[in-house]
Order: structure tokens, then C-alpha cells, then sequence
């Protein structure tokens, strides 16, 4: 038989478990770590820790991506049959246990089966690099604001739309009626329609949503902004002053488009116009370390 050293944790732990006499200078020497798992550390290599990581990160990806839906309840449903499997063999329930052992036996099959769906949606996005990811977003939704500040222009309704980037909007946001939806052209236009009951005040938009309709916004106190500018005009400048968010007003009067930022406001000539003055000032400023950002918290 093989023998162990004294000072071996196992012979350590043994002497302890079988309530024997130990020194606390042994104790201490046999460190915690030794004590429940003396082999683990002593065969741990570096390609465990990027397995560990990436077999975390597969898990964490699946769970976001399945995240409420339909996924989950099955996924419950699966970890209960194992558990009732499990119990039937402990109680030794024969006809239980067979059958579910038959079951689970083909439960990779099943599972693929079942998600086949969320599996080519996962694939897809795996796919898609982060970086691209972020970008199209941004760009969808810059396009996509610059298409209704057109829609609205032609037809002379007004239009406030805030850009949020950094400096948090809260405090306007909550002043507004929350709509948390992905943002598309028909939306935002049919928020401004005068029969709308939301039409009045700003929307705000967060990356690709517009997270309310209906804010009021903090009105510039500048004396030197040109008088032909109302209220409407005059809360955009006066929400840039205060933020670094970027701002495009319609206006109902003279059908201009605008763009606010840093208290500066300027009339953009069209649709595509906008949508390039936009995107040079988010594109950019949208780093590497960033977009690695919005890709993780991508909920
Ligand atoms: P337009 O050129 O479209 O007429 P304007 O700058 O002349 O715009 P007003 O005619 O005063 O401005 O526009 C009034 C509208 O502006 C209101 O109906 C409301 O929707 C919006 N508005 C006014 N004050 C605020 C505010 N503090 N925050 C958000 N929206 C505001
Ligand atoms: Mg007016």
C-alpha cells in the first residue's frame, strides 16, 4: 500500500476527521485549499484557465441570448426531469428510472431539436464581430432618425429628437412617458403626429431605443439666440448646454431641420445631411474598448 507523509493534507485531513490528536502548527501548514482539494492546484495548467474562460463566456452568451424566452422554461423543464432522474434511481423507482434514462440518453438530440431556432440565432450573432455589431446599431439608428426629421419636415409637423451620449438624461427622461421600444421611422413619426397625445415635448433615444416621448426639456436662458426661435428650439439648445447630447429639432413653422450641440444650433440642408453630421460625431467616438462594452451589456 502506498504510504502517505505525515505532513501529506490527506493524512492531515484523516487525522482530523478521525477526531485524532493534531498539532495547530500542522493545521495551519495544511492551507484550506490543500486540505479540500490537495490534486487540483498540482495539475492545473494554463489552458485550464482559458478553457474555464471560454467555456464561461459560452455560457454567459447562451444566457443572454435566451434570456426571456420561451428557452428558459424548457431549460427549467429539462433540469427537473434530471432531478426527478436522479431521484428515481436513489429511490431505485425502476420504471421511472428507465424511462427517463431512455430519454435524457438522447437529450443532446432533444435540446437540439427543441432550440433549433435559438441555436441559428446564436450562430448568427456569432458571427457578427462586436465591432460591427456596435457600429450598425448607431448607424441604423442615426439613419433611421434622419429619415423621420425628413418625413416630419415634409409634412410641417414638429419634431424634437434627443440623442443621448454620455451625461445621463434622467431627469428629462423621467419627466416624459416611458416607451422603451426599438426605434424605427413609423414610431418616432407617429409620436410627433399632432393627434398624438405624446407629441408634445421631446423623445429621447438611448443607442437603439427611444426610451420616452414627452419630455420636457430645460429652456436656454441665452439672451443672444436669434428670435425667430421658439420654445422648441429653445429647449434643445438649452438640454445641449446642459448635456453632451445631440439634439434635432423639426420645426413646424419654416419645415428647417436643425442640429443642436453645445449650444449651437445649425440647419442642416436634408435627410442625408443629417444623417452624415451624425454619424461623424458618433462613429468616431464610439472607441474599441467601448463597443467591447455594449457588446457585454447587450441585453
Ligand atoms: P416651431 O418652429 O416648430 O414652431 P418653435 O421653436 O417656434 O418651433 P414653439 O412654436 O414654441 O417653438 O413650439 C412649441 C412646441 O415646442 C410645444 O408644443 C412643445 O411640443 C415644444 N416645447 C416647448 N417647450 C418645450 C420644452 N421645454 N421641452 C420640450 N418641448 C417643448
Ligand atoms: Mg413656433
Amino acid at each position: 500500500m502506498e504510504s502517505i507523509s505525515a505532513d501529506h493534507p490527506a493524512a492531515v485531513y484523516g487525522e482530523h476527521r478521525a477526531g485524532g490528536v493534531f498539532s495547530r502548527s500542522r493545521l495551519l501548514s495544511a492551507t484550506p485549499f490543500k486540505l479540500i482539494m490537495p490534486d487540483v492546484f498540482q495539475y492545473f495548467r494554463w489552458q485550464d484557465v482559458v478553457d474555464i474562460l471560454l467555456v464561461s463566456f459560452i455560457i454567459y452568451r447562451t444566457i443572454l441570448i435566451i434570456r426571456g424566452t420561451r428557452a428558459v422554461q424548457m431549460l427549467i423543464g429539462i433540469a427537473v426531469l434530471i432531478v426527478i432522474y436522479f431521484g428515481a434511481r436513489e429511490l431505485e423507482l425502476l420504471t421511472l428510472y428507465w424511462l427517463l434514462r431512455t430519454l435524457l440518453s438522447s437529450i443532446f438530440l432533444i435540446i437540439i431539436i427543441v432550440f433549433q431556432h435559438d441555436i441559428r440565432r446564436a450562430l448568427t450573432q456569432v458571427g457578427k464581430t462586436p465591432f460591427y455589431k456596435a457600429q450598425d446599431d448607431i448607424i441604423l439608428t442615426i439613419r433611421t432618425v434622419a429619415a423621420a426629421a425628413q418625413y416630419l419636415s415634409e409634412r410641417r409637423i414638429g419634431g424634437l429628437i434627443v440623442l443621448e451620449r454620455e451625461t445621463g438624461l434622467r431627469e428629462y427622461i423621467d419627466s416624459g412617458h416611458k416607451i422603451d421600444a426599438v426605434v424605427t421611422k413609423e414610431l418616432l413619426v407617429s409620436l410627433f403626429m399632432p393627434t398624438s397625445p405624446l407629441h408634445d415635448g421631446g423623445v429621447v433615444i438611448h443607442k437603439d431605443r427611444i426610451q420616452t416621448a414627452g419630455c420636457l426639456l430645460p429652456l436656454s436662458k441665452n439672451p443672444y439666440i436669434n428670435k425667430r426661435f421658439g420654445t422648441r428650439h429653445r429647449a434643445a439648445i438649452g438640454l445641449s448646454e446642459e448635456t453632451d447630447a445631440l439634439i434635432v429639432v423639426i420645426s413646424e413653422e419654416t419645415k428647417e431641420i436643425s442640429l443642436v450641440q453645445d449650444g449651437k444650433i445649425e440647419t442642416v440642408a436634408n435627410e442625408k445631411v443629417l444623417a452624415n453630421q451624425l454619424e461623424t460625431i458618433f462613429v468616431p467616438r464610439d472607441t474599441q474598448q467601448q463597443r467591447w462594452k455594449n457588446w457585454f451589456n447587450k441585453s
